[in-house]
């Protein structure tokens, strides 16, 4: 029998290799380097363990997590395999220990996090014991491409020439988006590798976007039927994962937090106390759960659209590890747009690389605004193919779609804008549509217009859903400011003059159940059809629309 496979079987007690799994070691062994791309929970740690198993001498193992070490290292202490890890949280005198171990060979696997890599008692190691591999983990933290670039992985470069050993080098990612992969190959200096894609299908997620008024109450109506369940919930801010937080333990969850803003000692216990089940909601910005091993996270909503579909499939990728039916919520508002832009113009990034992260913005907008199916759109947003149209295990396939003209209100909202001058918010500008007595709109003589009080029938929920709408559809531009305003964008001038039509799109009934819980959001969406509805009956006679309209 194949020594890989024996090993499988043996120390972690499965009988098969997954998708890519052997021949990744295959390659391995032979002294091939390797550039791998598996997503999350594909099951890439066995993909070096196990060579490092198999081969003479000590595998370094480069990662970028103190906790993800340690929960490594544990496990493989566990089934009897002698590994180590170095990095910043233990105290001196236990990494001398481990250093002085290390030097005699003891180890089979030795983590360390990137920061360690120059330092001259490590370099000294590396030329004194034998070397059988380096396995380079999250390796996209090399590349600035990725979304989390850690510089110290720069570093590891330099580590195979320490060796006299010429090890082989082996660098597993879940970001499979070809800078990404150019980046890995040269920055960490792979040489002619073999590269794998494995599937890069999660079967047993379904994918969901909801476009929800409110955000909150639909967490906790979530939450409240998935009681007892594991899951977490990403916000874009610390000030919102708060929020969320506090609004969860309030109405008797147990739910606890993780972002930047907290001290490590509590942040690792969060962690803790979330993988051990001591708390069932993580609430948390994305600096939770790189390489986080739990297996049975039953869900994972997000508050807000993240800034990437890399970053969402990672994030989202952390449901049903164990394989069972779990799902991936994105809650999307069109604000998430205001506040992601808001964040690359005040982030790190200039001239290129902005203009590259405003392209993946825009890529991860299209997810939220597709009528296709979910699945199919991230599989082939990294490049892989998907062979059926559709999954039937996502909100666009499952759910019914109703369309609706919407035209002759979209063109109400957008001859108000434009006879505002395109200098105002939406609550100014629904105000005056609905025809408000505010003393900003006398000032600025806004009643003398003749958009002033022209839907005044309608409820400022519903204008908001509208012109939400609108925006998320490319017809209403928003600047980037602290005090968003809006103008007409060039697709919302050809709906001005009658020269395209605007529908809306809404998620009307399910087409089959999914699992006992998921249909919680389709009521909401049916009130605001009822409310056109009515409004339709209502508004015919009372159209107003500037001189320069054309009706077709
Ligand atoms: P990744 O690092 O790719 O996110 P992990 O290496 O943490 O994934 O593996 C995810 C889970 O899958 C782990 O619980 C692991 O034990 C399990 N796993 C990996 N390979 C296999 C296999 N061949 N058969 C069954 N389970 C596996
Ligand atoms: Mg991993
Ligand atoms: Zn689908």
């Amino acid at each position: 029998m194949n020594k890989a496979i024996e090993v499988l079987k043996k120390y972690y007690g499965y009988d098969n290799f997954r998708d890519g799994q052997d021949e990744i070691i295959d390659h391995i062994l032979s002294g091939r380097d390797v550039l791998t791309i598996m997503p999350t929970g594909g099951g890439k740690s066995l993909c070096y363990q196990i060579p490092a198993m198999i081969m003479d001498g000590t595998a370094i193992v480069v990662s970028p997590l103190i906790s993800l070490m340690k929960d490594q290292v544990d496990t493989l202490q566990q089934m009897g395999i002698p590994a180590a890890f170095i990095n910043s949280s233990l105290a001196f005198s236990e990494s001398q220990r481990i250093f002085e171990e290390a030097k005699r060979g003891e180890y089979k696997l030795l983590y360390v996090a990137p920061e360690r890599l120059e330092s001259e008692g490590f370099t000294e190691l590396i030329r004194s014991i034998k070397i059988s591999m380096v396995a380079v983990d999250e390796a996209h933290c090399v590349s600035r491409w990725g979304h989390d670039f850690r510089p110290s992985y720069l570093r590891i470069k330099n580590l195979r020439s320490l060796s006299e050993d010429h090890p082989v080098l082996a660098a597993f990612t879940a970001t499979a988006t070809s800078e990404v992969k150019e980046d890995i190959i040269d920055l960490i200096g792979l040489e002619g590798p073999y590269e794998i894609t494995t599937g890069f299908d999660r079967e047993n997620l379904k994918f969901e976007v909801v476009r929800v008024k409110e955000k909150l109450s639909y967490i906790l109506k979530y939450v409240s039927e998935h009681k007892g369940k594991a899951g977490i919930i990403y916000c874009l801010t610390r000030k919102l994962t708060e929020q969320v937080c506090s609004e969860l333990v309030r109405a008797g969850f147990n739910a606890i937090q993780y972002h930047a803003g907290l001290g490590d000692v509590q942040r690792s216990k969060n962690q803790d106390d979330f993988l051990f089940d001591n708390a069932e909601i993580m609430v948390a910005t994305n600096a939770f759960g790189m390489g986080i091993d739990k297996l049975d996270i039953r869900y994972v909503i997000h508050y807000n659209m993240p800034q990437n579909i890399e970053a969402y499939y990672q994030e989202a990728g952390r449901a049903g590890r164990d394989g069972e039916p779990s799902e991936c919520i994105l809650l999307f508002s069109p604000q998430d747009i205001v506040m992601n832009n808001f964040l690359i113009d005040n982030g790190t990034t200039d001239g290129i690389g902005r203009t590259k992260e405003y392209d993946k913005l825009q890529d991860m907008i299209s997810y939220c605004n597709t009528d296709k199916c979910l699945r199919k759109y991230l599989i082939n947003y990294f490049d892989s193919d998907y062979d059926r149209e559709e999954c039937n295990n996502c909100g666009n396939c499952l759910n019914e779609i109703e369309s609706r003209d919407i035209t002759i209100e979209a063109q109400k909202i957008l001859s108000c804008i434009y006879r505002m001058g395109g200098k105002f918010g939406s609550n100014l500008v629904i105000d005056v549509l609905r025809g408000s007595n505010g003393q900003r709109i006398r000032s600025l003589n806004f009643h003398k217009l003749s958009t002033y009080g022209i839907m005044k029938d309608c409820s400022k929920d519903f204008l908001r859903e509208i012109i939400s709408y609108m925006i998320a559809e490319g017809y209403i531009h928003v600047s980037r400011d602290q005090y968003p305003v809006l103008s007409i964008s060039p697709d919302g001038a050809m709906v001005l003059k009658g020269k395209q039509q605007v529908t809306i799109r809404k998620v009307l009934s399910e087409k089959r159940k999914f699992a006992e819980t998921t249909n919680t959001h389709t009521e909401y969406n049916r009130n605001l059809f009822e409310e056109l509805r009515a409004l339709r009956k209502g508004i015919a006679d009372q159209l107003r629309l500037p001189p320069f309209v054309v009706f077709s």
